[in-house]
């Protein structure tokens, strides 16, 4: 069987880059990213069954009836959701499979497998987050005054996960990631340090 991973984060906090670099990390062996069914609209360069299966809200819909997902949830007005079977398929030939889910399908998940490792990807500071999704120059200040309020929730539920990584340094959060995945190792005293200075602030 193999390893089953879920990674939440809050928006702008780089855990979309972070995967990437694990995925293609050659100490990470055996191990892909599972691909959600999502009602949202494709962004430019997302390719249907590549980056997510885009489906109508009819279609999701019928899913959740035929008990298609291993969870779903509704995420910034979109409905998102893991297939079971392509999980499930995985993890029985032995494959590790990791999940970029938002915090309630990472609950859900956690409690329908227990042996789930959860991973709560955070920023610094809330000064940070802010920062970077300035820089990215995706949302509004609006959305992005909202991102930062629900950014407070998730911190208070992911800081109950197995493994908070902190991004102040992409280098320094890949070798925390990487050691967890492929070796299961925890991180070192300083790193843990880090971590609990920064929840410290973002919890404040
Ligand atoms: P985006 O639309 O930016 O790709 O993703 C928005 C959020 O939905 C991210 O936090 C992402 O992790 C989350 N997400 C993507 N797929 C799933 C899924 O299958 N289930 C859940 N619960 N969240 C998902």
């Amino acid at each position: 069987m193999g390893k089953l991973f879920v990674i939440s984060a809050p928006s702008g906090t780089g855990k979309t880059s972070l995967i990437r670099a694990i995925l293609e990390d050659s100490e990470v062996r055996n191990t892909s990213l599972g691909i959600s069914c999502t009602t949202r609209e494709p962004r430019a360069q997302e390719e249907d069954g590549i980056s997510y299966f885009f489906v109508t809200t009819e279609r999701f819909n019928e899913k959740i009836r035929n008990d298609e997902f291993l969870e779903y949830a509704e995420v910034f007005g979109n409905l998102y959701g893991t297939p079971k079977d392509w999980v499930l398929a995985r993890l029985a030939k032995g494959e590790n499979v990791l999940l970029e889910l938002d915090i309630q399908g990472a609950l859900q998940v956690k409690e329908a497998f227990q042996e789930t490792q959860t991973i709560f990807i955070i920023p610094p500071s809330y000064d940070d987050l802010e920062k970077r999704l300035k820089l990215r120059d995706q949302d509004s200040t609006d959305e992005i005054n909202r991102r930062l309020k629900e950014a407070k929730k998730e911190v208070g539920i992911g800081k109950t996960f197995d493994q908070i990584v902190v991004n102040n340094d992409f280098d320094q959060a890949l070798d925390d990631l990487r050691s967890f995945i492929s070796y299961g190792k925890e991180q070192s005293q300083e790193r843990k340090d880090l971590v609990k200075k920064s929840l410290n602030l973002l919890l404040d």
